[in-house]
């Protein structure tokens, strides 16, 4: 069975730079606040064509915060896509606002931005489109949508650290970009990571507050705050592997060509728009026989992955609201049931994807 990434053949590659850094972190022990996490929120800001990062514990708490400093509250309406991870339409719920959820389109499989215009109304306040599997969304019309109606967007970029829209990172694009450093995604980091970064100074000042018990000068708290910073051990190991993210990601995109080209007459492959730089956190292929295919390859040691199984307003947590049932956002569902990611990593053998691409094409001919 080979690994559905293998997070342990990319340390391998960057061993001696990632022990020395963390043995510096143990010998200066500055594990909170420390140096490596300013340098590394200057480097990613800098990365993602933003004026400010800052690092806190998860993509789900960037999520969270980006939308208390825009004052979310109870009542709210927040805009978001529904075949996604659950975390964005989470933090909407913790807050007491409401998701409104807005169907996808069929290739992408992101935010059908031609359908979020419908969706607002007097209560909307923000939209949340997820660049999902590393595809940018359509953000062109989403930022004019979002400024017609006067309306924060927060790119859910959780799956997407450096992919492009119309030349342009994605992050930088919206009000506020989040990202998630947990270990499988693009920019891993060892543990729980994440990171908002933005063009707006007083977005990025309250960010950072609120990240730390709502305080600037310690034990002074202006602001009702909490605690999830990123810590410096994190930190210092982000810095070290940002410095790999342009040749990772295009080792993900060769290896999501050569896929392609072997497996195009065989299943729906993912699309790739011509306004786009695709990161492929997934490569993620559409078939009919899903569940037979996934065995199959199972049974000859390729391992594979649904993203995701189940729409969010189906989602248990959410069916016992009812605000949605099933059948409310049809593609989004067709989707959850044809999806299938294959194994994609920066260091996965070639002779690991032709063996893949012959079990499917194999499959296809049985
Ligand atoms: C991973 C992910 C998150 C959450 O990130 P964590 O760091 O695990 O909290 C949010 N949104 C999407 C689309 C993700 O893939």
């Amino acid at each position: 069975m080979i690994p559905f990434t293998d997070l342990r053949a990319q340390y391998k590659t960057i061993k001696k730079e990632i022990d020395s850094a963390i043995a510096d972190v143990l010998n200066r022990s500055d594990f909170i606040l420390g140096k490596d996490l300013e340098i590394f929120e200057k480097n990613l800001a800098k990365y993602c064509e933003s004026k400010f990062a800052v690092g806190m514990n998860s993509g789900t708490d960037a999520l969270f915060f980006s939308l208390r400093a825009i004052g979310i509250k109870p009542g709210d309406e927040v805009i978001t896509s529904t075949f996604s991870f659950i975390a964005a339409a989470e933090v909407i719920l913790l807050l007491g606002a409401k998701p409104v959820f807005v169907d996808i389109e069929p290739d992408t499989y992101n935010i059908n931005a031609r359908l979020i215009e419908r969706a607002i109304t007097k209560k909307t306040k923000a939209i949340i489109p997820v660049h999902l599997y590393g595809q940018p969304a359509e953000m062109d019309l989403i930022m004019k949508i979002a400024r017609k109606h006067k309306l924060f967007v927060i790119e859910d970029a959780a799956q997407a650290i450096g992919a492009t829209y119309k030349g342009k990172k994605i992050c930088s694009i919206g009000d506020i970009g989040c990202l998630s450093f947990f270990p499988a995604k693009n920019l891993g980091c060892y543990g729980d990571g994440g990171a908002i970064v933005t063009n707006n100074k007083q977005i990025a000042k309250k960010i950072k507050m609120l990240i730390n018990h709502g305080s600037q000068v310690r034990y002074r708290h202006e602001l009702l705050g909490d605690s999830s910073r990123l810590d410096n051990l994190q930190a210092s190991i982000l810095n070290i592997k940002l410095k790999y993210i342009d040749k990772w990601n295009n080792k993900r995109i060769s290896i999501a060509k050569e896929y392609t080209s072997l497996l195009k007459k065989s299943i729906v492959a993912p699309t790739n728009k011509h306004y786009a730089k695709t990161v492929y956190q997934q490569y993620t292929i559409r078939v009919k026989q899903r569940e037979k295919l996934k065995s199959f390859l199972f049974k000859n040691g390729i391992p594979t992955s649904v993203h995701y199984p189940t729409p969010i307003h189906l989602q248990p947590v959410f069916k016992k609201m009812k605000i949605y049932k099933k059948g409310d956002f049809p593609i989004a569902e067709k989707a959850s049931n044809e999806v299938l990611s294959l194994p994609i990593y920066p260091e996965l053998p070639k002779h690991i994807i032709s063996k893949i691409a012959r079990l499917i094409i194999q499959f296809n001919e049985k």
